[in-house]
């Protein structure tokens, strides 16, 4: 349908800085995004454009383009719940992240192999996505289509599909940030629930990551590099997409961006990163992250030797 594109696609935990990222590569003019493509959002809420998603020419253009191509695209309910069930042990072994390699390919196969349906319907929907993907680049005229739907489990998927090189960037803020982020800002976390949420996604992020995806393909983002040193990080970047240097943003545009509050708020000012946790999270739950998430908070180097260990 489309000429091969890169499909980049950011896998993170929440609060992790994703739309910042979204945002800042939206402006470059070699690759087109709307951030977590595979979130669900209604036609009365905001696009980060200022319409509402229900009246942008944006998405109502791509949708006409897909239908245009045979592809039913219904924007906002491109939703992919790729998670386990609670309680279902078919699930539990589909979406387990066994710590050798070779043992998570030899479930794929089998699972394959058992739940035909299954594999087919989560392989066609990613299909999809990487056809939408590939609509969208051909409209813009760019190489790149970002996806920062975060959710890891759809690189398992995404590495079959054909036409695109799959790219992933593992973003990685500390723990106590995001925690102290969740908490504040989100009303169904309780301190044990946001450590385990942080750590559950960079623990199966990582898992993930080191099975699918060849190193070459890979970059490791620390959201705090990016906001402390922005000219060297964004190079960095711009190298693994092969933008030819660093990326020549312009802010100017405007976006369509699926995302946090940070879709209607960036001015393309990178700032640096707070430690607001520092003051806002207390001992008790500085105690419940550094028992559930302080040993991977010291593997990403955001804690010294014996830092939280007490
Ligand atoms: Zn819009």
């Amino acid at each position: 349908m489309t000429e091969k594109i890169d499909y980049v696609y950011l896998t993170s935990a929440p609060h992790s800085g994703s739309t910042l990222i979204a945002c800042l590569l939206a402006a470059h003019p070699m690759v087109s995004t709307v951030g977590e493509f595979s979130s669900p959002f209604s036609p009365s809420e905001k696009c980060s454009c200022g319409s509402r998603y229900g009246d942008c020419n944006f998405w109502a253009d791509w949708k006409q383009q897909a239908a245009d191509a045979g592809i039913a695209f219904d924007p906002g309910k491109q939703a992919l719940k790729l998670a386990p069930e609670p309680g279902s042990l078919t699930d539990s072994f589909y979406y387990y992240q066994f710590s050798k390699r070779a043992v998570a390919r030899i479930r794929d196969t089998l699972f394959k192999r058992m739940f035909p349906l299954k594999t087919k319907t989560f392989s066609r929907r990613l299909r999809t996505s990487v056809d939408l993907a590939g609509i969208l680049c051909g409209r813009e005229k760019t190489r790149i289509f970002l996806d920062t739907s975060k959710n890891p489990f759809q690189i398992r998927f995404l590495r079959d599909c054909p036409n695109i090189n799959l790219k992933v960037i593992f973003l990685v803020r500390d723990g106590r940030a995001v925690m102290n982020s969740l908490l504040s800002k989100e009303t169904i976390y309780t301190p044990q629930s946001a450590a385990e949420t942080w750590r559950w996604c960079n623990k199966t992020g990582q898992g993930i990551c080191d099975t699918y995806v060849p190193e070459k393909n890979l970059f490791h983002l620390k959201l705090e590099a990016l906001c402390d040193n922005p000219g060297d990080t964004l190079a960095q970047l711009g190298d693994f997409l092969e933008l030819d240097g660093v990326p020549d943003l312009d802010f100017n545009s405007d976006y369509h961006i699926v995302g946090n509050y940070m879709r209607h708020t960036f001015d393309g000012i990178i700032r640096p990163h707070d430690e607001k946790w520092r003051q806002h999270l207390s001992r008790e739950n500085l105690d419940i992250f550094n028992r559930i998430g302080g040993r991977m908070n010291r593997e990403f180097g955001y804690m010294a030797k014996g830092e939280g260990t007490s």
